[in-house]
């Protein structure tokens, strides 16, 4: 089977051709500045390509996906019709969607609902949706959302301590993101551990980061929140503060709520700490070097993150499994052996020779240890693609 995998962004449009039962990718690509000129990167294993293409819209980059996709030189296959299905990653669910689910017009009015609570996402979402429909009218859509996994979660965790009106009326709540990544790392840790009845929390630690607690499978809590701003702090997004701070910052700098929230995504986190990179990777060569704004960067990460594994490891009565996953999760020892050094209240204990690897699916946790430590990598258009291919197979 050969599924088209979709991101669709304001300007951008990146694809993967995927085998949902293998993993196997035949062919990725992005295609770029659209609507200011248009560029498509298009990668067929190690041999890549670059095209400038007119992309006025999504239609064009989509047009120009399909086309290279079938190319005689660059291409993968002979027409459009191999295409099985397409999946679409989708930000916003709101509370209409729970799970992926094939795209009808129903479907696209339930996510043009969602618009006000992903109002950069959702509308580049649709063109990249409505444009496939355009030029591949009979192949099946299907939307994967963000959001999805995590309506699961119980309304003592969802629920914000904020006037029912605004829940009732605004469907202002915790949804949470990184869904199909936590999604993906839940279901592949069932099949490492040997069991479908565990606790864990998930750490999705990247330049976005968001920890997920789940029962069975299922998501009980997450630390972003109606947007991906809340939880531990990342890259460039301060997670967590006191609400007031922007109220406090707008009154002082003549700031508008707008800027404010510009700053708190874009300009701070690791950025703002170190004063140097949201990279950890320059992180940690700054704190090698003796810059301490670096150090304390990366010691303020870990212990956010260290914090929120102990409050979920209280709301799920203890977890049987951490993991660790994305950029930093599954790349950076010492964030990992820094967290897991905090969790030793908690019986976790980690191997550091296992641990000294990176990049890899491996246990790091040591036969002792009351919890075990997986680092699990992730693979979200792994299950886009099999979200994708278990709907259209029910379907048919
Ligand atoms: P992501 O958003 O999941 O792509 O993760 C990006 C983050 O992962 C960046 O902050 C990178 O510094 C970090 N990262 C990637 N590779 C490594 C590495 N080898 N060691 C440490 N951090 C890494």
């Amino acid at each position: 089977m050969n599924i088209l995998i979709i991101n669709a962004g304001s300007s951008s449009l990146k694809y993967q051709l995927m085998d949902p039962e293998t993993g196997v990718v035949s062919a990725k690509g992005l295609c770029e500045r659209i609507g200011i000129d248009g560029r498509l990167n298009h990668k067929v294993g190690e041999n890549k390509v670059v095209k400038d293409i007119p992309m006025p819209t999504h239609s064009e980059a989509i047009a120009a996906t399909l086309e290279i996709l079938q190319d005689a030189e660059h291409g993968v296959i002979k027409s459009v019709a191999e295409i099985d299905a397409v999946g679409h990653r989708v930000l916003h669910g709101g509370m209409e969607f729970f799970d992926s689910c094939i795209i009808n017009d129903e479907v696209i009015k339930a996510i043009e609902k969602c618009i006000p609570l992903g109002p950069l996402h959702n509308p580049a979402n649709l063109m990249g949706i409505r444009a496939c429909q355009a030029v591949m009218p009979t192949t099946p859509q299907v939307a994967v959302f963000d959001t999805a996994f995590h309506m699961t979660m119980p309304s003592k965790a969802y629920r914000y301590a904020i006037p029912t009106e605004y829940y009732e009326n605004d469907s202002i709540r915790r949804y949470g993101f990184h869904g199909t990544s936590h999604k993906y790392v839940a279901k592949r840790t069932a099949e490492l551990v040997g069991k479908k009845e565990f606790k864990m929390v998930n750490c999705h630690l990247g330049n976005g980061s968001s920890m997920s607690a789940v029962k069975d499978g299922k998501c009980q809590d997450t630390t972003m929140g109606l947007t991906p701003l809340a939880g531990v702090p990342m890259g460039t997004r301060s997670g967590d503060i006191d609400a007031a701070v922007v109220q406090f910052i707008c009154n002082k700098y003549g700031m508008s709520v707008d800027e404010c929230l510009n700053m708190l995504n874009k300009k701070s986190g690791m950025l703002a700490i170190s004063g140097v990179s949201s990279d950890f990777r320059d992180l940690e060569d700054g704190a090698k070097n003796g810059n301490e704004a670096c150090a304390l960067a990366r010691e303020k990460f870990c212990y956010e993150v260290a914090k929120y594994v102990g409050a979920y490891a209280a709301a799920l009565n203890g977890i049987d499994v951490l993991t660790f996953t994305a950029g930093v999760g599954e790349n950076d020892c010492n964030v990992r052996a820094k967290v897991c050094e905090y969790l030793g209240f908690m019986g976790v204990k980690i191997d550091p020779e296992l641990n000294s690897k990176r990049g890899k699916e491996m246990l790091i946790s040591t036969p002792d240890s009351k919890v075990q430590v997986w680092v699990v990598p992730t693979n979200e258009e792994l299950m886009i693609a099999q979200d994708t291919a278990e709907l259209v197979n029910a379907a048919k």
